[in-house]
């Protein structure tokens, strides 16, 4: 598999739960992948060493995208290490589980910064190398919540609707430059994330293919938006939930 060859991807969160998923992915079609991280720097560094002996290099860097700067630098040394960013992820997200009335300014900010804030700012920061490439694919993760609603997540889902409409508006502006720009809508996915208290056998039965996911299940289809067979698709969000929600 070679279809990313000459791809420079940024993967935000890329060390760990879905986001180590898509850098895998992405590293194995080829692409040199940027392994963005906050904490797990020593769990960054160990899979870019793992998926740059299986093909072109890969970096740990740290990247948190509630910070405009330390985004800033991250894409420079990106830039300067492995090339222009033709492939941004934006991965990165938390979920708080809070009552409405519990949720106060500052947990609402928190949220909204790392998932909608977050997103911005790193295409912000990637568009204009994109631009002088004259190509590159963004692709947004977002959440089968924004279809489904849910108690205790007003906070996460209004970060995530958001990201929803952060990239259609980014896809028709951007497209004409010939960037594209989706999201990948994961229904629940065997991360740490994931409320384990929450997959009961009666849940399973309301998911009609009958398992929740598995990180591997997101990356492919982010892999398949971010390659030649998708070059038409731009806008779009592909949910990708065993049948969990249908749009
Ligand atoms: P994880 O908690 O395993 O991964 C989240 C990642 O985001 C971690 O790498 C974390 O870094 C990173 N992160 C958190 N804050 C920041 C920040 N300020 N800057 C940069 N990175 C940050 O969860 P998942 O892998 O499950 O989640 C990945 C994405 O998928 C998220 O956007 C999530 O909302 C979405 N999603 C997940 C679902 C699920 O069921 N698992 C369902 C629907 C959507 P660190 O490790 O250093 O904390």
């Amino acid at each position: 598999m070679d279809g990313l060859a000459g791809e420079v991807a940024l993967v935000t969160g890329g060390n760990t739960g879905i986001g180590a998923a898509i850098s895998t992915r992405l590293a194995a079609e080829g692409a040199r992948v940027a392994i963005g991280h906050i904490e797990g720097a020593d769990e960054a560094a160990a899979l870019a060493e793992r998926l740059s002996g299986d093909g072109p290099g890969c970096l740990a860097i740290a990247c948190d995208v509630t910070d405009a700067a330390s985004v800033g630098s991250a894409i420079d040394g990106i830039e300067r290490d492995l090339g222009p960013v033709t492939i941004l992820v934006n991965n990165a997200g938390i979920l708080i589980r809070n009552e409405f009335l519990d949720i106060d300014e500052s947990r609402w900010d928190r949220v909204l910064q790392v998932s909608l804030y977050g997103s911005y700012r790193c295409a912000r920061a990637v568009v204009p190398g994109m631009l002088r490439e004259g190509r590159g694919t963004i692709v947004n993760v977002g959440s089968e919540l924004v279809d489904l609603g849910a108690t205790m997540h007003a906070h996460y889902i209004a970060a995530k609707s958001g990201v929803v409409g952060l990239t259609r508006a980014l896809a028709r502006e951007l497209g004409p430059r010939n960037i594209r720009v989706n999201a990948v809508a994961p229904g629940p996915t065997d991360t740490r994330m994931l409320d384990g208290e929450r997959i009961t056998p009666e849940f399973l039965e309301t998911i009609p293919l009958g398992r929740i996911g598995s990180p591997q299940d997101i990356a492919g289809a982010v892999a398949f938006l971010c390659g030649d067979d998708s070059t038409w698709i731009t806008g779009q969000v592909l949910r990708v939930n065993g049948g969990i929600a249908m749009g």
